[in-house]
């Protein structure tokens, strides 16, 4: 059976149809978070609608370094409960999902990496943690690397595509019934016998819509201290930004079969370069900032990745980036260094509403079962949420995808095709521009509004 539509058309229908509608719960921000919370609600058949004042994924959850894993460098700080947890989500992603995919890292031995016996130790409970019994070996190099790597330790975890993870959420969420709409900023909220009555603006049309609500959950990721404020919750915890940039640079320069994590010799961080096709993702920074909107990269950041890298793989032309993406992380944590903060989720339940902070990417499942037991609980309902959320969604073979983006991903912008749903402006030698040409004349120039 196909996929039911969800495009520009439904979304203007549903809209229009929410004064006639009391949903039990209504979610906001459509990131990780918030469409696996819409996603499990559903699939438990609990009236849902989800709002995203952007695009679907068009916060953080679109610039993360698209890893699912445990966090291996976690355990330096003896974060063994949470990579535990992290290695169980990973492991059972990558064997439920098509979306995650298993990806070999090399961790490189230079003058400036960690001591081999450091990475033997912690790769020995990293493999115990994920149940498997496998001694790590030192690899020589053997020309695989330029002359500075002596060698290397090689251990498996899994990448995915981030804002696929996402979109494949949301549509699973509403092939379950839920309500999804992008594009539409929760601005206001009121409180009355039945639950919440949420103020909801149209970002294309500026138009106002009220959504009511039993059960009010905010799932703003780095925006969830502004929304706390509208919302006028009292107890606001102390949610700290830190951003990470990545730079997108041709593959071949590297020539990598697998991924590889290395030590930067500047500041001794940890970096990674991924390969994706045709380019790789080398990232990431971690640096405070003040605000969700500080996204500018500067040229420090980049110079830095491309300083690290080149101790390396000899002199980086800043002129070989093709582009580069900036994410800013939200942090429930005190520490005054972002690299040290953890990076677990927390949910809070504050005068009716439920606020999820923090969390990474690959726990999201676990975030949204905790937030559904609490929603449940408040409805009254039993259900068994063994094994939610499940992701009730894959795209018809053989249509073509842009037009598939419009029809049944709700895709709306150029930006939403390229950058979020088919990737290429990330993943391809071209930033995407071949495809936002290819797009426009498929449906002619005026059809999808170009915000690339
Ligand atoms: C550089 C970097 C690398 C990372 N790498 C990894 C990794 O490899 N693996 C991993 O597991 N995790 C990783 N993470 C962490 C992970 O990406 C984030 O924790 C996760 O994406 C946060 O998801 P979220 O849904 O909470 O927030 P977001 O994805 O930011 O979603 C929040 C959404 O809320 C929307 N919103 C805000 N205000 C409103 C409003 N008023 N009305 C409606 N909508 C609103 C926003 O537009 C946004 O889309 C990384 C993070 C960064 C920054």
């Amino acid at each position: 059976m196909r996929n039911p539509e969800f495009s520009e058309r439904t979304r203007v229908l549903d809209l229009t149809d929410l004064r006639n509608k009391t949903f039990d719960v209504l979610v906001i921000g459509g990131g990780i978070n918030g469409s696996g919370v819409a996603n499990t609600l559903a699939q438990m058949g609990i009236s849902t609608v989800l709002v995203e004042a952007n695009d679907f994924a068009s916060g953080t959850s679109s610039t993360s370094s698209k890893l699912i894993h445990g966090g291996l460098r976690y355990l330096q700080q003896g974060r063994i409960r949470e990579v535990r947890n992290l290695i169980r989500e990973r492991d059972y992603l990558r064997r439920n999902t098509q979306i995650v995919k298993d990806i070999e890292f090399h961790i490189l031995i230079t003058p400036d990496s960690w001591h081999r016996w450091e990475i033997r130790l912690g790769l020995v409970i990293y493999n115990l943690l994920g149940h498997r019994i496998t001694f790590p070996i030192f690899h020589r190099n053997r020309g695989e690397y330029p002359s500075v790597v002596r060698g290397y330790f090689s251990y498996l975890d899994a990448m995915t595509d981030d804002s696929r993870l996402v979109i494949s959420n949301i549509c699973s969420a509403h092939n379950h019934g839920a309500v999804c709409l992008n594009y539409a900023r929760f601005t206001a909220i009121e409180r009355n016998e039945s639950g919440f009555s949420a103020r909801i603006s149209d970002s294309l049309t500026g138009k106002e819509y009220v959504v009511h609500a039993k059960i009010v959950v905010n799932c703003t990721g780095p925006w969830a201290a502004e929304a706390m404020k509208l919302i006028g919750t009292s107890n606001r915890p102390d949610i700290r930004l830190s951003r990470g940039i990545h730079i997108v640079m041709p593959a071949g320069i590297f020539s990598l079969k697998n991924a590889i994590a290395f030590r930067s010799h500047v500041d001794g961080r940890q970096l990674f370069i991924i390969p994706h096709g045709e380019v790789v993702h080398i990232g990431t920074t971690d640096n405070f900032v003040g605000s969700p909107e500080d996204r500018e990269i500067s040229k420090e950041e980049v110079n830095y990745l491309l300083e690290s890298t080149s101790a390396i793989f000899g002199k980086m032309d800043a002129a070989s980036v093709i582009t580069s993406f900036c994410g800013i992380r939200p942090l429930v944590s005190e520490s005054s260094d972002p690299g040290k903060a953890t990076r677990e989720f927390s949910v809070l339940r504050d005068d009716g509403i439920i606020h999820v902070l923090g969390g990474k990417l690959t726990d999201y499942r676990i975030a949204s079962r905790k937030v559904a037991g609490m929603v449940a609980k408040s409805l009254g309902i039993k259900s068994d949420m063994d094994g939610l959320p499940k992701i009730d969604y894959e795209r018809d073979a053989g249509d073509d995808p842009v037009q598939y983006d419009l029809d049944y991903e709700c895709a709306i912008t150029v930006d939403d095709i390229v950058r979020r749903r088919e990737g290429s402006s990330i993943y391809s030698l071209d930033a995407g521009a071949s495809m936002k040409k290819e797009i426009e004349r498929h449906v002619g120039k005026g059809d999808v509004e170009n915000q690339g």
